[in-house]
């Protein structure tokens, strides 16, 4: 048996579109058309409505403070367990889906910190959208020691094994991944400077400094 939290649900559409751009009756209820072992019809927004969480206006649907409130950490969760699913557990696009449903209902808050503060605080999930900050990513500035480093933290003859690339340009990571610059990868660094050397398998690879800082790695 699977509980649904119907409301949570909801909410977490009606975030996602209006990311996008617009959220509509229609939108929300085709969003869920396909769901197993509950419906979301005129009467459950409503109902949402009568709790305070969204808000009609015609056919358009925005989230009151308290829907937006409530929703947050469930998009947080949802978005830091991608993360978490493809940067180092190695899961593919469509493994991850599934599983990170079911982490955003179930991660304590505790433990959503150390996983973020594990993943060095990421800004984007996998799809590239926004995760929301927490606590822990306001504190982290500079003064929390993370587990992940990029590569800038580090010394030469350091080794890590690549988490993620934070970099907003996907040709960039593309010609990186390309060169074998990809999450699993051991990395270890020949030289800091005038620019960063890496060896990955017997490959080197000369880097800019602004590259290099994008790139992050659970130190061996
Ligand atoms: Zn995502
Ligand atoms: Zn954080």
């Amino acid at each position: 048996m699977k509980i649904v939290h119907i409301a949570d649900e909801v909410i977490e559409t009606v975030w996602t579109l209006l990311e996008k751009g617009s959220c509509t009756r229609e939108m929300v209820k085709s969003a869920h058309a396909g769901s197993a072992g509950y419906v979301v019809d005129d009467e459950v927004l409503g109902g949402l409505e009568k709790s305070g969480l969204i808000h009609f206006a015609g056919s358009d649907i925005s989230l009151t403070e308290e829907g937006r409130a409530q929703a947050m950490p469930i998009i947080r969760r949802h978005r830091l367990a991608e993360r978490l699913l493809v940067d180092v557990l190695g899961m593919t696009f469509e493994e991850m889906e599934e599983s990170a449903c079911e982490y955003e209902h179930t991660l304590a808050p505790g433990l959503t910190e150390a996983i973020c503060t594990l993943l060095g605080h990421p800004r984007e999930c996998p799809h590239g959208s926004p995760i929301p900050e927490g606590d822990c990513c306001r504190r982290a500035e500079s003064s929390v020691k993370t587990f992940v480093k990029s590569l800038d933290a580090l010394s030469i003859g350091d080794e890590i094994r690549i988490t993620f690339i934070r970099k907003s340009d996907p040709v960039l990571v593309g010609k990186l991944v390309s060169f074998g610059v990809s999450p699993g990868k051991r990395l270890k660094i020949r030289q800091k400077f005038p620019a960063y050397i890496i060896q990955i398998d017997n490959t080197q690879i000369a880097l800019e400094q602004d590259i290099a800082a994008g790139i992050f790695g659970l130190k061996l």
